[in-house]
Formats: structure tokens, C-alpha cells, sequence
């Protein structure tokens, strides 16, 4: 248990207004012990936990949480909000990686900045009614005039009052160059680099208690190739310069991987480590396709993985976060976009995240029953005994595993004294929880719940399940508008 000394408190209290979350059945810290605490108060002044838990019984705001369960606000580690406005299109819903970017881009033509900010509104509600409060978002598709786009999402961000962690996306190759992406949505690397260095100016603050965090994201740098090595060295060279960090996807289809081995000689993740895209100022989305040596690579670099596993679902595969863990590698769960997955819902994809890891000895066991079952068990018995993974190392993987592969676990991703007031407040009392022996776990096992309370920053984003910061019918009818004319 981590307390300030008595001072502080006074301190905190006489400056900044106190909030008391008051008698809570579970307060789930995530200290260093794991201390999972019953019928306990948390103590805040202004923006950060002063005392966790706490026998003080006043404050300014006292916020009744009997009968509830509280968490660390969990951690978004990749999206595309952009995408929302794509959800469940038919031709989209199995198409290949290739066949939907292709799709992607031909319709986003249509899009402008009021869809822009439609979309994010739309995926940053629904993150923070699902018990998100930092997110992440892989901002790519900028078409070459259009690079207020990346502006809309942090406006958006602002007026839902979330905390973001936007990545300037960037795509430097396009038909023209022989891929498959159009030109409308490709830019020159002269015109990405000035970009990024723009939005770091604009909106990027390095302060500890920032709500903005700007880094910078080249998208596929291996396959479909979408920026070329000059561009992934320029961009993280300009990354470093200005203390940001730099995202990408990697090793999220085996035929990315095939084709890097032909091309390199190297892997995925042996390319980005040859190239200088690797490190603690790193995060790479997907990362199933990964030998025992990118493992190690990526353990020995301290980069950190976005695990996404509804979008790999869709054909990608199950990446071994079971092993990433073991390891030692820092994972945070991403929801990903609508091009692979139509929900921004942070508890379903981390109920997904433990049960894939559940099903992966059985899938390939299920494709080798033709084998004799001594090559059968050679194959498999890596995988021997594989399970749900345990609910401990999921509840670190929604909340410091999150905060770590985006730079912030010193501020966020726990219920402790001096941390930042980042917190999701659920309510069980639900058919659908009824009875539940470990009700913490219950929250990634039974249904996903809506939100009771959120705050984000010290202030509330979220009550009795209702969103405070924006409203939510407008939010709804705006998506509607937009994908209607994206539809078209
Ligand atoms: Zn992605």
C-alpha cells in the first residue's frame, strides 16, 4: 500500500478539490503488490490519488461506490478511429488485408473533417463507456490536403476529455510506386515529415499529467509496403529528436512475413531491429508472426506490443501472448479498427485477448488430426497444457502493460498515491453477473458491463452510466450521417 505522508494531503486538500470514492465492495490498485482491497475508499485531490485506501470519510465531491467494482482506467494501445465510419461493410467483413485497404480507400474519398471528428467521437465514447481512459489512435489514412484530419481527433479527444495518445500515421508509397494504395491517401516524405513535426508542435505536451501525447506512426512498413526504410529511419530519427515515440504494425499476416524473409533475408521484426525502429520508444500493433529470436529481440529492446485479437480473427491468426508475458515484453490490448474489428469496446477485447490464448493449442491440434499423433504431439507440445491466460496478467495487460507501451506507467495504469485520477467504476449488479465467485475477473468472463463512472484527469467523464462530457443521441445521429454518405 503506497500513502503520502499527512502533509501532502493537507497540502492536496486546502488548493484542490477532494473527491472521495466512498466504500467500494472491490478497488483493484495494481501496486506492486497486486493489492486487490475490499470495502475501501480512495481519497483524490484535483487531478491525482492522494490516498489509497483512505480513512478519511469527507471531501469537496463524495462519489458512493457501494456495491461496485473499482479499476485503473484501462489503456487503449491501437485503433483507427477514421474507420468507424466503415463498420460492417459486407465486401469488408472477409476480405484479405490487401483487399481491404484497397476497399478503404476508394470509398474514404468521401470523407471530410466533420466525418473525421463523427468517427473519433463515435470510437472515444464508446472506449470510455466501456471503462477506457487513455487511448491511443494510428491516425494513417491523410489524404495529401487533408491534414487537418489529424487535428479533428484531438479536438475530439479534448471534448470528450480523454486521454490521447494520437500517432501521426504516414503512407509515402502508393500505385504509383506499384502498391496497392491510391495516391489520393499517400503523401511525400518532405510533406510527412514537416506534418509530424507540426502536430508535435501544435499539440504535444511532454508534461507528466499530459492529456495529449503525439507520436508518429509510418503504416506498414513491411508488407503491403506502405513506407519505405528511408521514411521508417527518417521518422524515427525525428522521433528521438523531438522525445516522441514511434508506432507501426508488424508480423500481423504470414504472408508479410514470407515476403520480408524473401526480400531481407530478415523477419519482421529482424528488418525494424536492423533499421533502427526498435526500443523502449517503440509499440508495434498485432506481432503473431514472431520466431523465438523476435522474442528475444523484442524483450532485449524493451519494445513494447499492441495485441489486437478480435481484428486477427479476422484470418491474421492468434498472436502467443502467453509467451510475449513470459518473456517479459510489455502487452497492451488494442481494439483495433473497423477493417477488423466493428467494436471499440476495451472489455470485450480483453475478454478475447484471454480466451484465443485458451484456444490455440486446440486449433492446431484440430488441423493436424490427420497427422499420426507422435507428429501431432511434436508439433504441438509447445503448446501443451495452454489456457486462458490468467486473469492477474490480464488485468496488467488492460492497465500497466497499456500504460507502458505508450510511455506513461509512471502516471498511469494503477490506484495509487501520486498517480493521476484515471479511474473506471463498474456496477455488477446485473443478470448477467449474478453469483459470480471472483467478481474483479467477472468483468473479462460474463458480459462486458457499461461504465458507472468515469473519471479521467479528476474530473468526471462518465455517471450513472451516462456520458457527461458530450452527448450521446448527437453522437449517434452524426455516425449515421456519415456513414450514410460513405456508404454511397
Ligand atoms: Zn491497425
Amino acid at each position: 500500500m503506497t500513502r503520502l505522508p499527512i502533509n501532502s494531503i493537507l497540502s492536496y486538500s486546502m488548493s484542490e478539490k477532494t473527491t472521495l470514492i466512498k466504500n467500494a465492495d472491490y478497488v483493484i490498485t495494481m501496486n506492486d503488490n497486486r493489492e486487490i482491497l475490499e470495502n475501501t475508499s480512495l481519497l483524490i485531490s484535483g487531478n491525482r490519488i492522494v490516498e489509497c485506501p483512505t480513512q478519511v470519510t469527507e471531501a469537496d465531491e463524495i462519489i458512493d461506490a457501494t456495491h461496485k467494482l473499482v479499476f485503473p482506467g484501462f489503456v487503449n494501445t491501437h485503433h483507427h478511429f477514421f474507420q468507424t465510419g466503415f463498420r460492417f461493410v459486407p465486401e469488408m467483413q472477409s476480405a484479405p488485408l490487401g483487399q481491404w485497404v484497397k476497399i478503404l480507400g476508394e470509398r474514404s474519398k468521401n470523407f471530410n473533417e466533420q466525418d473525421w471528428y463523427n468517427c473519433s467521437a463515435t470510437s472515444l465514447a464508446e472506449l470510455v463507456l466501456s471503462g477506457c481512459t487513455t487511448t491511443a489512435d494510428h491516425c494513417y489514412l491523410i489524404p495529401h490536403d487533408r491534414n487537418d484530419f489529424f487535428d479533428q481527433e484531438v479536438r475530439a479527444a479534448k471534448d470528450l476529455g480523454v486521454r490521447f495518445h494520437p500517432v501521426r500515421g504516414s503512407m509515402t508509397l502508393s500505385a504509383n510506386e506499384g502498391t496497392i494504395f491510391p495516391p489520393h491517401i499517400c503523401q511525400s516524405l518532405d510533406m510527412v515529415i514537416r506534418e509530424i513535426q507540426r502536430v508535435i508542435d501544435t499539440h504535444h505536451d511532454p508534461s507528466s499529467d499530459s492529456m495529449c501525447h503525439v507520436a508518429a506512426g509510418p503504416c506498414f512498413p513491411v508488407f503491403p509496403v506502405s513506407s519505405s526504410e528511408e521514411e521508417m529511419k527518417e521518422v524515427m530519427r525525428l522521433c528521438r529528436v523531438n522525445g516522441v515515440r514511434m508506432h507501426t504494425h508488424a508480423a500481423e499476416e504470414i504472408d508479410e512475413f514470407d515476403y520480408t524473409v524473401q526480400k531481407t533475408g530478415k523477419t519482421p521484426i529482424g528488418y525494424l531491429e536492423s533499421i533502427g525502429c526498435l526500443g523502449q520508444d517503440v509499440w508495434l500493433a498485432h506481432c503473431i508472426f514472431l520466431t523465438r529470436r523476435d522474442i528475444e529481440i523484442l524483450a532485449a529492446t524493451n519494445t513494447a506490443i499492441a495485441s489486437c485479437p478480435s481484428a486477427n480473427s479476422r484470418g491474421a491468426g492468434i498472436a502467443k501472448v502467453t509467451e510475449y508475458l513470459q518473456a517479459g515484453i510489455p502487452v497492451g490490448v488494442g481494439v483495433d479498427g473497423a477493417a477488423g474489428n466493428d467494436t471499440s469496446n476495451i472489455q470485450s477485447e480483453l475478454r478475447m485477448l484471454r480466451t484465443l490464448q485458451g484456444a490455440r493449442e486446440g486449433v492446431l491440434n484440430s488441423y493436424l488430426i490427420d497427422q499420426d499423433p507422435k507428429t501431432r504431439c511434436t508439433i504441438a507440445a509447445e503448446l501443451k497444457g495452454t489456457s486462458y491466460l490468467n486473469i492477474d496478467r490480464l488485468f496488467e495487460v488492460g492497465t500497466l502493460h497499456g500504460a507502458k507501451a505508450l510511455g506513461r506507467e509512471n502516471v498511469i495504469g494503477s490506484l495509487e498515491a501520486g498517480k493521476l485520477a484515471d479511474i473506471a467504476i463498474f456496477d455488477d449488479h446485473a443478470i448477467s453477473h449474478a453469483g459470480a465467485f471472483f467478481r474483479p475477473g467477472s468483468l473479462f468472463s460474463c458480459s462486458p458491463l457499461r461504465a458507472w463512472h468515469v473519471m479521467i484527469n479528476g474530473k468526471t467523464v462518465v455517471m450513472n452510466g451516462e456520458l457527461r462530457t458530450a452527448d450521446e443521441e448527437t453522437i449517434i445521429s452524426n455516425q449515421q450521417r456519415t456513414t450514410e454518405k460513405l456508404r454511397k
